[in-house]
């Protein structure tokens, strides 16, 4: 294990900052800092711990963002954690949820005062703090579809690409049980790390695999179950590979919350799941970030 981490900065014009977190997106499946400079302009913070990473990383900003201001140097790895005490934000998402890291326990006290459900998640390299806009849509998206009874306690859920865990454990406190599938090993333990903290091991399985061509299942053979409710909060591309396999998983009437695409992919994501029989989604936007909410008993609505 090496004790330094590259610390990479990023910096933009303050206008290209929202283009520059796009691109970010599709090419780390975790976090960064983000800073607006005093001089307007804006600074993402990354830090990757392999180097070879970083070099693919800084070729793919550049080939996208050639104006892209590089700065890196090497840092201690605990300054990493440390900053993440700092930078680590509580965010609502939706009216039920919201995202907490394991030391702030005033902030959990007063959302449970609140009713809110807090999710704890111990920031690591996997993705899901509820900081990105992709993550918050499908929590959102939950919550508003429990309050409408489209959603209820008691129903099985799959979240698929779980990451941190966030989305299936805000699913599991919400009285769901079901099961959680990454590709990513550090996803993974990260996730069963976060199932214990917010204590829903009981209501949520965690495993190595996937859905489909991709892993069939992992350690543990194919996913032969049908869900209720699917989350797979990926990328564009992935998620209409993924669309036989996620509609194959899905029990009639289920709901499949999709995210991680961009305003402008979300028509073609849609288009490879009325493919295969299913509604025409409702979208939801955030930013240039969309989410895809397909299916549910259509009568209800
Ligand atoms: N669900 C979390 C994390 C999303 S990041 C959230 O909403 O914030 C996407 C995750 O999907 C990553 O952890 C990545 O490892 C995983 N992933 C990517 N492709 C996948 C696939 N084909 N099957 C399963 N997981 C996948």
């Amino acid at each position: 294990m090496t004790t330094e981490l590259i610390r990479i900065e990023l910096t933009v014009m303050g206008d290209e900052l929202d283009y520059l977190t796009a691109c970010l997106a599709t090419e780390l499946s975790y976090g960064w800092e983000e800073e607006v400079l005093p001089d307007g302009r804006a600074r993402c913070i990354i830090h990757a711990e392999n180097e070879l990473f970083a070099q693919e990383l800084l070729a793919a900003i550049a080939a996208r963002m050639p104006q892209v201001e590089v700065r890196r140097n090497l840092v201690p790895k605990a300054d990493w954690v440390e900053a993440w005490k700092v930078f680590f934000t509580p965010v609502n998402c939706g009216t039920r949820f919201i995202v907490l890291a394991p030391w702030m326990e005033e902030e959990k006290a007063q959302a449970l005062s609140q009713g809110r459900i807090p999710i704890i998640i111990e920031p690591k390299t996997a993705f899901g703090t509820g900081h990105h806009a992709s993550t918050s849509l499908c929590l959102s998206g939950l919550s508003r579809l429990l309050d409408q009874g489209r959603v209820k306690a008691g129903q099985r859920f799959l979240d698929l690409g779980t990451g941190s865990g966030i989305l299936g454990i805000g699913a599991a406190k919400s009285g769901l049980s079901g099961l959680a599938l990454d590709i990513d090993m550090l996803a993974v333990e990260n996730s069963l790390e976060n199932r214990v903290l917010n204590g829903v091991e009981d209501k949520m399985e965690v495993r190595r695999g996937s859905l489909g061509p991709v892993g069939h299942g992992g350690d543990h053979g194919p996913v032969t179950e049908q869900f209720d409710l699917i989350f797979a909060n990926i990328l564009a591309e992935p998620l209409k590979a993924l669309a036989p396999y996620i509609v194959a998983r899905l029990k009639p009437n289920g709901i499949i919350i999709l995210s991680g695409i961009l305003a402008t992919q979300a028509h073609g994501v849609a288009a490879a799941y009325t493919y295969h029989g299913l509604p025409e989604p409702q979208y939801e936007y955030d930013g240039e970030w969309s989410s895809l909410i397909i299916g549910g008993d259509q009568e209800a609505l």
